[in-house]
């Protein structure tokens, strides 16, 4: 069966949305597999947001990344990646659909890196990476 890593990026730490988008993913039938509370250190940044270096938020997104503790999730189910995708809406949270997380708990504050609470694995090769690289124990 299919795994997904989720992050509940600083943002929604900070705003105390740990428990709602828990609760989200659960009520959706999905398995929690591990949860785990940490503060991102540059090394496993720099590994998961690879992809961007360069980019002009680069930079503030990795800052934004390191502000404050960041909760680590790895969920389990059919079909996981795309639905939790699904569950976590658009890009800019303030075009995101509501009845998804980014769209019903996220707004632009207009800072330079959209700070759009969750992060999930985009497809099977980036869940792979991701989790071993989050929990290199599982
Ligand atoms: P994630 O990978 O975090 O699930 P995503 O797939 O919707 O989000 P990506 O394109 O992978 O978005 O970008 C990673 C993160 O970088 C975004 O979630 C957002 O926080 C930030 N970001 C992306 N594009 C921009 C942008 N144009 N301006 C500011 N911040 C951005």
């Amino acid at each position: 069966t299919e795994r997904t890593l989720v992050l509940v990026k600083p943002d929604g730490v900070r705003r105390g949305l740990s428990g709602e988008i828990l609760r989200r993913v659960e009520a959706k039938g999905y398995t929690l597999v591990a949860v785990e509370l940490r503060t991102a250190g540059d090394d496993v940044l720099a590994a998961h947001y690879a992809e961007h270096e360069g980019k002009p938020f680069y930079a503030p997104l990795v800052d934004f990344m390191k502000s404050g503790a960041v909760l680590a999730v790895v969920a389990e189910g059919h079909r996981v990646i795309e639905g939790f995708r699904s569950l976590a809406g658009t890009t800019d949270p303030t075009t995101a659909a509501p009845g998804t997380i980014r769209g019903d708990l996220g707004r632009d504050w207009g800072l330079k890196v959209q700070q759009n609470l969750v992060h999930g694995s985009d497809s099977a090769e980036s869940a792979a990476r991701e989790i071993a690289l989050w929990f290199p124990a599982l």
